[in-house]
């Protein structure tokens, strides 16, 4: 049985999707200002684990991922690039997806961009004007709060009395509005340049809640299973997306389960551009494999925070040279239960890297079919992406040694040894350690491996 934590609710529950074998998944993706970030990617891990659970328990998985391609950001840097919003964001999409794939995440079965579902989106904001859950003010149109009792009930924030919880948004938010809460559906340009739409409701763009509302409307229906994304969008983003999609179609609700994946922070810190420890996914992918970054992720349970440091990356590097030894490329098709029950329990994968250690154990004593088994989990969870020898020649490549040179040095020693030239032996392995490289001895010869 599938329980996953719903922020709505507040508690763990038993997961039935509306549709019998179909579940129907949103997960609010970036917005493509820049090169996505580790903080971005945490996010990106955590909906694809819940995406290849469900579908290896048999559901047709319908997975929405959108791209916010206007908002204040995007707009002030294609102006100073002087680029149109497509030209501008089309680098950081690209980008997108080969980070995508480098971290092993499966491509959404729909990525709907903000831009190409403006009129979604007027239709949306003209369901909440007739109904006076919105109103204009200023060439601008606004949420009108007060008119949803249940705001609030997803953040679980006490609005009453005065407007404590007014976001930083809401703050810069420089318009007409009836109350400080009140959010904007529809912003009228600011000047000539800035680009808008011309639409029954005026020229204007859409604000960033909205955009959200009306994508998954458009793809997923009115409602739909499951609601995703980092714990920072649960207010106001994803309250204002409830508020919207539940007075536009008289719901109670937008989605039956609300999952949010917790903070990162970098060695310590919280990951900012001021505090220069910001960290984006291509830099990292420069010297690491994305499955490293793909298990450093996953170490820690999803609703909880990640310290992102380098030394739980070096140790996930080792981890994975262990496990493509141990699985070397096996063909199982069946993985552990204990690994699928693991994930059952809300995706607890600190639970489930445990039993994979057991399993490893097990695997490496001999028995084919533990061996099976133990890669038939790993390829469920998104690893062991390369062949073994893939795996391994990529290390050598990275870390600039040359085997060849390796071979030579490992046979001087050899011959060394056997004239018991035992300072000359002791000062070649030396060398090698200074490359990074360790040996081992056996009774078959020596063999060597790149420590990292
Ligand atoms: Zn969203």
């Amino acid at each position: 049985m599938l329980r996953f934590r719903n922020t709505l609710s507040g508690k763990v529950e038993e997961f039935h999707p509306m549709n019998e074998g179909e579940v129907r998944f949103y997960y609010c993706g970036p917005t493509v200002w820049e090169y996505g970030h580790i903080g971005n990617f945490r996010s990106a891990v955590a909906a694809d684990i819940v995406r290849r659970y469900l579908k290896f328990k048999g559901y047709k998985v319908l997975h929405v991922m959108n791209i916010t391609d206007v908002e204040d950001r995007i707009i002030a840097k294609s102006q100073q690039a002087g680029l149109s919003i497509d030209d501008y964001t089309a680098k950081y999409i690209d980008a997108l997806w080969e980070d995508f794939d480098a971290l092993g995440c499966e491509r959404p079965e729909i990525v709907p961009r903000a831009t190409r579902h403006i009129p979604e989106m007027v239709s949306l904001i003209e369901k909440l004007l007739e109904t006076n859950h919105a109103y204009a003010s200023d060439g601008s149109i606004y949420y009108r709060i007060a008119s949803f009792p249940d705001y609030g009930k997803l953040s679980k924030i006490n609005f009453a009395g005065n407007i404590a919880g007014a976001s930083e948004r809401i703050d810069t938010d420089k318009y007409e509005k009836e109350d400080a809460r009140d959010f904007a559906l529809w912003k009228e340009p600011a000047n000539e340049n800035e680009p808008a739409w011309d639409a029954p409701i005026g020229r204007g763009r859409p604000g960033w809640h909205i955009e959200c509302s009306a994508m998954a409307w458009k793809h997923l229906g009115e409602q739909f299973d499951i609601h995703g994304g980092g714990i920072d969008l649960v207010f106001p983003h994803h309250e204002n997306e409830l508020a919207q999609s539940a007075c536009a179609f008289h719901a109670d609700r937008m989605a039956n389960v609300w999952m949010h994946n917790g903070f990162l922070q970098v060695e310590g810190d919280k990951m900012s551009k001021s505090e220069g420890n910001f960290v984006t996914i291509r830099e990292l992918l420069a010297d690491w494999p994305g499955e490293v970054l793909r298990l450093s992720m996953l170490k820690t349970h999803y609703r909880s925070p990640i310290d992102w440091t380098l030394k739980a990356m070096e140790e996930s590097a080792k981890t994975l040279d262990d496990w493509y030894w141990v699985a070397a490329d096996a063909k199982g098709e069946t993985p552990s239960d204990a690994v699928i029950e693991a994930l059952s329990d809300d995706l607890n994968t600190p639970q489930m890297i445990t039993s994979l250690h057991s399993l490893r154990n097990r695997a490496a004593s001999g028995a084919e079919q533990d061996r099976k088994e133990f890669a038939a989990s790993l390829r469920l969870l998104g690893f062991l992406s390369e062949s073994a020898a893939e795996w391994k020649s990529r290390k050598q490549q990275a870390s600039g040694v040359d085997p060849k040179q390796i071979d030579g040095l490992i046979s001087d020693r050899t011959a060394a040894r056997a004239r018991k030239d035992f300072k000359e032996s002791d000062r070649i392995r030396d060398e090698l350690a200074a490359m990074g490289v360790v040996i081992k001895d056996s009774k078959d010869g020596t063999t060597w491996e790149i420590a990292r």
